[in-house]
């Protein structure tokens, strides 16, 4: 891997522009710029044809300055342990930019999930608890789903914690299924807390949303909520959205539930009655007022960035925008919703989820929503703030936020 795309690098490299801005003193910084636990383990798992496969498994705890690391277990062929340190890094500055008093980490394992049948995952899932349950727990590291995790997977590492501690302990882990103490309102958590942001932005920069035209890039969980609810909470026409295989576009705009039928029935967005078809590239440069990438990292670059109209980009996926072409839409005046502020919506609702399980009383959807809505709010104004009084891009002001709500709690240990 190349020091260009080496995730961990990036964020090493963020975290240092960071530091420049905030004069943070040198130590503060090394122990930011590393993990400050990881471990590499290999779990044995029974296949379905009687043979035993080897799997490589992570898990970094990153800091833990602010309260228990906390960050999803992604199930992925290409995992490296960069990744996940990069990853963990960013969760680190998520947790911290919401105000959780959560630290950040992140696991992984290398494995292909498509190719594995229910038991072998459920092993495989059961394995990785067991190599890593005595270093977790509520109260020191809380995995929950990622790419290719669910909450099913969630269920079986829960039992297994369990198995192996004894007593109830549903707070090891979030994205549960709701039977098993999951939360109200997590299905939908991260596009919500975007819808938020979005809404927090129109308001400082004086831009109307009713009727303003969107586009979406990505119709999966992020994308397909964030379609429904751009139209149902901001009154937006949502004109174009897309998957892997391409996009449609209506001027008219695009009715979410008739186009979540469509990809259901024929697992494409693509031939939509009524809209014209247009590629994921070409949906980027509409002339919209609100662009959320909600798919694949590194889609807005130095390439494109000179023609995205937008006058907001909410980064709902991870690592859309490249730090080339954050330069020119900030020159250029477009908004950008940093990705670690504008989708914290999932994580913070993890934390709902956490605090429920701890003190056993459950809370109703309404109540999951305003909590939310409050957090991110905050959040919003925070990192606006920052940016203007220090004269940065907006992924800049997310960062000094976080890294010094970091960097204090590490002050007030006595760490540094
Ligand atoms: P998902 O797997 O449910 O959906 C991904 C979507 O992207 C699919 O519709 C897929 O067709 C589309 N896609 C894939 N390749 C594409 C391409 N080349 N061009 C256009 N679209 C393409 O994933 P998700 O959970 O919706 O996550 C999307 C992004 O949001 C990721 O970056 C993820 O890290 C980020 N995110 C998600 C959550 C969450 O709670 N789901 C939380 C934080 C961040």
């Amino acid at each position: 891997m190349s020091t260009n795309h080496n995730p961990f690098h990036m964020a090493q490299r963020q975290l240092d522009e960071a530091a420049k801005v905030l004069k943070l003193d040198p130590a503060v910084h090394e122990l930011l710029r590393w993990p400050m636990r990881e471990f590499h383990v290999r779990i044995p798992v029974r296949m379905d044809d009687g043979s035993v496969k080897v799997f490589e498994g992570f898990r970094v705890q990153y800091n833990n300055a602010r309260g228990p690391t906390k960050g999803g277990i992604r199930f992925h062929p290409e995992e490296t342990f960069d990744t996940v340190r990069a990853l963990a890094a960013w969760m680190t500055w998520k947790t911290a930019v919401v105000d959780l008093p959560l630290g950040g980490g992140k696991g992984g394992v290398v494995c292909n999930p498509k190719e594995m049948s229910a038991g072998e995952l459920e092993r495989l899932s059961r394995g990785y608890i067991r190599a890593l349950g005595h270093y977790i727990g509520p109260d020191i590291d809380v995995p929950a789903p990622d790419v290719y995790t669910n909450p099913q997977i969630m269920a079986w590492m829960m039992d297994e914690y369990v198995r192996m501690k004894g007593g109830h302990e549903p707070g090891v882990i979030t994205g549960k299924p709701v039977q098993l103490g999951g939360s109200a309102g997590r299905g939908d958590a991260t596009a919500r807390g975007g819808i938020y942001t979005v809404r927090e932005a129109a308001r400082v920069l004086g831009i109307e949303l009713k009727g303003a035209p969107a586009a979406i890039q990505g119709y999966g969980n992020a994308g397909q909520f964030a379609h429904n609810l751009a139209s149902d909470l901001l009154g937006m026409k949502v004109v174009a959205v897309s998957d892997s295989k391409g996009g449609i576009y209506n001027p008219a705009g695009l009715p979410f539930a008739e186009v979540l039928t469509h990809k259901q029935r024929l697992g494409s967005v693509v031939g939509f009655p009524g809209a014209e078809t247009l590629t994921n590239e070409e949906l980027l440069e509409l002339d919209v007022v609100v662009l959320f990438p909600a798919a694949l990292e590194n889609v807005i670059t130095e390439g494109n960035a000179g023609r995205i109209k937008a006058k907001i980009v909410a980064e709902l996926a991870n690592g859309p925008t490249t730090p080339e072409a954050d330069a020119i839409l900030h020159e250029r005046g477009v908004y950008v919703i940093p990705d670690f502020l504008c989708n914290a919506g999932g994580v913070t609702v993890s934390y709902f989820e956490q605090v429920q399980n701890a003190y056993g009383y459950y809370w109703d959807e309404a109540t999951v929503h305003e909590r939310l809505d409050r957090k991110m709010t905050i959040a919003f104004q925070a990192v606006h703030e920052a940016a203007q009084r220090h004269r940065v891009h907006t992924r800049l002001g997310a960062y000094v936020v976080a890294v010094s709500r970091v960097a204090e709690a590490m002050r007030l240990r006595g760490w540094v």
